[in-house]
């Protein structure tokens, strides 16, 4: 199994639009691990998870071939990793498209894209929509995708995170924007053993223990003993983080110093990680 990490930012990227910050002025000098892309993945080469703001520079930048792409799966349905008006484009007339592409998320997700479509409808822009819900896992080509409840985004969202197995034994979980997830979540987890496993370092060192909606540094190292504690992550286990926003602070050296000794990897934008 592929994963490769198309964007490693929050909301704002990094450095983020506007921002007079110290961590953005750094960042705009060294740019390298620093420049950080709203948050994204290539799953082998046929699924992207989530489509945010970044996707044209990520698609450009990272080579990916969308004739390959046969489906997105949305975490939720925050701006950052659900931007509808680039899937405009796969419209007949706009764009020369012979097939159809498959769209999971939630309904909020659904709701937004559908609700930027000019005139027609799914079919009209060659998409087709499912509904992903939590804890029904969903076979689809040579995966089995089980969505997650997050503990993220407000009701009546329902925000996702998704574990993913292929046909090979390889398990991987994707948990951004996760939070600390609740006693439902867990469950679902501890019945995984992961080879993969991306958690969100959202609030940064600024905030460490923060772990309502968003998970901080000294948070992260919890959530990652916590699955250990359950037996979904042992040593094996490739650990990343991932989801850095410039208002928790920390640049990507400063990260490392602090995760690498414990055996997690810091994400950042092109990272191939391979199980
Ligand atoms: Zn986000
Ligand atoms: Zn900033
Ligand atoms: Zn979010």
């Amino acid at each position: 199994m592929k994963i490769k990490i198309l964007g490693s930012a929050a909301a704002e990227g990094w450095p983020a639009l506007f921002c007079e910050c110290e961590c953005c002025k750094i960042a705009r000098q060294r740019m390298g691990k620093d420049l950080r892309r709203r948050t994204a993945y290539l799953l082998n080469d046929d699924i992207l998870i989530d489509f945010g703001p970044d996707a044209y520079w990520q698609v450009i930048q990272f080579e990916i071939d969308l004739l390959k792409i046969d489906a997105i799966f949305y975490t939720h349905s925050h701006s950052d990793h659900c931007n509808p008006v680039e899937l405009l484009w796969h419209r007949k007339g706009y764009s020369q498209v012979s097939r159809t592409r498959d769209i999971f998320g939630n309904q909020t997700t659904l709701n937004k894209i559908k609700n930027i479509f000019e005139f027609g409808n799914w079919e009209t822009y060659g998409l087709v929509p499912h509904l992903a819900i939590p804890n029904k896992p969903m076979e689809y080509k040579n995966y089995v995708i089980t969505p997650i409840l997050a503990q993220h985004a407000t009701y009546p969202e329902i925000p996702l995170n998704y574990i993913i197995q292929d046909d090979k034994g390889k398990t991987a979980l994707i948990g951004n924007d996760s939070g600390w997830w609740c006693d439902v979540t867990w469950n679902t987890i501890a019945q995984f053993k992961l080879d993969i496993a991306i958690l969100e370092g959202t609030m940064g060192p600024k905030y460490a223990d923060h772990s309502r909606g968003h998970l901080g540094t000294n948070a992260v190292v919890k959530v990652r003993d916590r699955l250990k504690e359950i037996g979904a992550v042992d040593n094996n286990t490739t650990v990343v983080v991932n989801h850095f926003s410039h208002n928790g602070l920390g640049l990507h050296d400063e990260h490392e110093q602090f995760f690498n000794p414990l055996g997690i990897q810091v994400g950042y934008d092109g990272l191939d990680i391979e199980k």
